[in-house]
């Protein structure tokens, strides 16, 4: 018999007073559900130190990891978005904006900027997930081409993380003309020879993957990382055949030639570091 029985049936503790660790301290990863310190987890890139899975990141996230003293100067940080469209779904497509930064404290779905890696003059753009699904709109096409633009004018290599869903519906027409736009920009970067490297996340798919992501001078990604166009479920459908293993992770795109290499978050900022020291010349 335990030293200690409820003698009272029947007894309920509602769940918002029942005590646990305060929020955030632990990191349970997903994939293994091997336990972390927060503090750790952060300071192994926010990989598992069990399976190395990748936790999803924001571009606040990724500023920190690869700018050296996390020193950087943001482009255009307040750009928001219009509503060419007077769009509506379940929510009018303003107020979905608004709901959306307040309760992610950005603008949009990516963050632009430059500083250095490794001391070395780095343009970085980099999309948000939490932000309406990493959609492509107006807002975002416009940021990256301006990154493109500074680029350019200070001949200073460039860095796109993509993690996307694809085009924002709400904004139709006007954000398929961003993968036009984009396109465009980096056919200049690359007339004008300065190093444009595409990092694909988890997830990037969609218009982001048929435009910016896929046109790097290398396309690399972390290990994982789901990369397509269309999701499973639809190819399934319309082929009407299983899909192989592993189908649309970073590993098997890899193999199937549409990535140059995968590296592990931890090394992300060594790896860029001594890719651009083998093909980028730095001005004088
Ligand atoms: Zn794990």
């Amino acid at each position: 018999m335990s030293w200690f029985t409820r003698k009272d049936k029947g007894i309920q503790t509602p769940t918002e007073a029942k005590r646990e660790a305060p929020d955030g301290l632990w990191y349970k990863c997903p994939q293994c559900g091997n336990i972390m310190h927060t503090r750790e987890h952060k300071l192994q890139a926010y990989t598992c130190s069990k399976c190395n899975y990748h936790e999803k990141i924001g571009s606040q996230e990724y500023f920190e990891l690869l700018f050296d003293d996390t020193l950087y100067t943001e482009l255009d940080p307040t750009m928001t978005s219009d509503d060419p469209l007077h769009f509506k779904d379940t929510k009018a497509y303003p107020d979905r904006i608004k709901a959306t930064e307040r309760k992610t404290g950005l603008k949009d779905a990516v963050r632009t900027g430059y500083g250095q890696v490794q001391g070395i003059d780095m343009v970085v753009a980099c999309m948000d997930f939490n932000f309406i699904g990493g959609s492509m709109g107006s807002v975002v096409g416009e940021k990256i081409a301006r990154a493109m633009d500074y680029s350019l004018k200070n001949r200073i290599p460039l860095l796109m993380i993509s993690k996307s869903g694809g085009a924002r519906m709400m904004e139709a027409g006007f954000s398929l003309m961003q993968m036009a736009k984009t396109s465009a920009k980096i056919a200049l970067l690359d007339q004008a020879k300065i190093p444009y490297i595409s990092l694909l996340t988890d997830p990037t798919t969609g218009g982001v993957t048929a435009s910016f992501a896929m046109l790097g001078d290398f396309n690399i990604s972390e290990p994982g990382a789901l990369i397509g166009f269309a999701g499973p479920r639809v190819i399934r459908e319309t082929i009407g055949k299983d899909l192989p293993k592993g189908f649309q992770s970073a590993e098997f795109v890899q193999e199937h030639g549409f990535l140059d290499f995968i590296v592990d978050r931890k090394d992300l900022k060594d790896r860029l570091a001594k890719l651009l020291e083998i093909i980028w010349v730095k001005p004088a």
